[in-house]
């Protein structure tokens, strides 16, 4: 019998898969981390004693509750969802994201978001064979309503995406402007509010106002980052088309439980998110006081800057060298040119980092 022809990638992977580069996420191993978004604070003691005496409780040996129905309701209070909105779980927001551009996706179908934005809707479009558009912000960072009305006009999007406030430049966009968008859309609208914490400003009141709306939280920014909960909220016809997309049991039971002790504890992660983002004003100061750098107004945990022209990479390097690690994101779009983002850590963290930059730009 002859031997088949041994099977490669090359034949066997679709071509979209092919030509995609891996979302790359860096070593973090003995480096100050301040390149992902993450709240820097721990719970107090007593908080971890509660939260593990409920663990304690918790069987594995049971699948999880596939509709996650005390957690959904700890979210509904928590966030003061609408009545009559419904809610979609993600492990992640970034499997929310997979579930919406899955729905969506063909050969025919534009996936739309603005540029420079959140990297995942381009990349997630991608690997389903769907067209992405990114319509150039302007020059600082903020909506082109002429221009995304004209793009929205002429692609006819199934999908636009609007992080609020935007990731990565941090800024929050007009209002009106995405009210204008919400209006001129033939798809719909998901409002990407990961950041919500640290900028107070939502269309989640509204979600049912819009026929097209939907919006997305994560509990990631939060303080919550390891537990991997994302949330949509939107009307139930679309939300219970989106389901059938969800695997059976993609909420595990340790989040499940977990975050709903810990939504259960908000004020202490609201305490946290505050002073973030008092803190953020206080680096934001401090950047652009440092010569050579531009700083980029923010309402999320991070700050972009963009240093002296050509140096983006050395003093990422430089600064890596000195133990702290923030995101080089200067090749990520031509409006990105010469700029990191750096995540709001704790006072200590960013008087390193500080110290770090004023030595690598001096
Ligand atoms: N949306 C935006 C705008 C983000 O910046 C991020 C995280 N970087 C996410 C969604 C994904 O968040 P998660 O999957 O942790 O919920």
């Amino acid at each position: 019998m002859s031997q088949p022809t041994p099977v490669s990638p090359d034949t066997l992977i679709r071509p979209e898969v092919r030509a995609l580069s891996a979302y790359r996420v860096a070593d973090a191993t003995g480096l100050v981390k301040l390149d992902a978004m993450e709240n820097p604070y721990a719970w107090p003691g007593d908080l971890t004693d509660a939260w593990l005496a409920r663990l304690h409780d918790t069987q594995l040996n049971r699948y999880p509750d596939p509709a996650a129905s005390d957690l959904k309701q700890r979210l509904r209070e928590t966030f003061q969802i609408p009545a009559g909105a419904d809610l979609l779980l993600g492990n992640g927001s970034d499997e929310l994201i997979q579930i919406l551009i899955t729905a969506v996706a063909g050969q025919n179908a534009v996936v739309m978001s603005v540029d420079p934005s959140f990297v995942m809707y381009r990349q997630i479009a991608g690997c389903l064979g769907t067209r992405y558009v990114g319509v150039p912000l302007t020059a600082d960072f903020q909506l082109d309503p002429a221009a995304t009305l004209a793009a929205i006009e002429r692609r006819r999007p199934s999908v636009v995406f609007l992080a609020y406030p935007n990731n990565p430049t941090g800024n929050i966009f007009d209002s009106a402007v995405i009210r204008d968008i919400i209006a001129a859309t033939p798809g719909l609208v998901v409002l990407d509010e990961a950041y919500f914490a640290f900028s107070g400003k939502s269309f989640l009141g509204r979600v049912l106002e819009h026929p097209n709306l939907l919006v997305m939280r994560t509990v990631s920014k939060l303080g919550l980052a390891g537990l991997r909960l994302g949330f949509l909220v939107g009307r139930p016809d679309w939300l219970g088309e989106l389901d059938k997309l969800r695997l059976p049991y993609n909420i595990n039971t340790l989040t499940q439980v977990s975050a709903e002790f810990a939504l259960s504890n908000m004020t202490v992660l609201e305490q946290q998110a505050r002073r973030i983002a008092a803190d953020r004003d206080g680096l934001a100061s401090a950047l652009a006081a440092l010569p050579g750098l531009r700083v980029f107004p923010s309402q999320a945990n991070f700050i972009l800057f963009r240093v002296p022209r050509g140096t983006a990479d050395a003093v990422f390097q430089g600064l890596r060298a000195r133990g702290i690690l923030v995101k080089n994101v200067s090749a990520a779009s031509a409006a990105l040119r010469d700029c990191l983002r750096v995540t709001v850590g704790s006072p200590p963290e960013t008087a390193g980092f500080l110290q770090a930059l004023t030595a690598c730009v001096a």
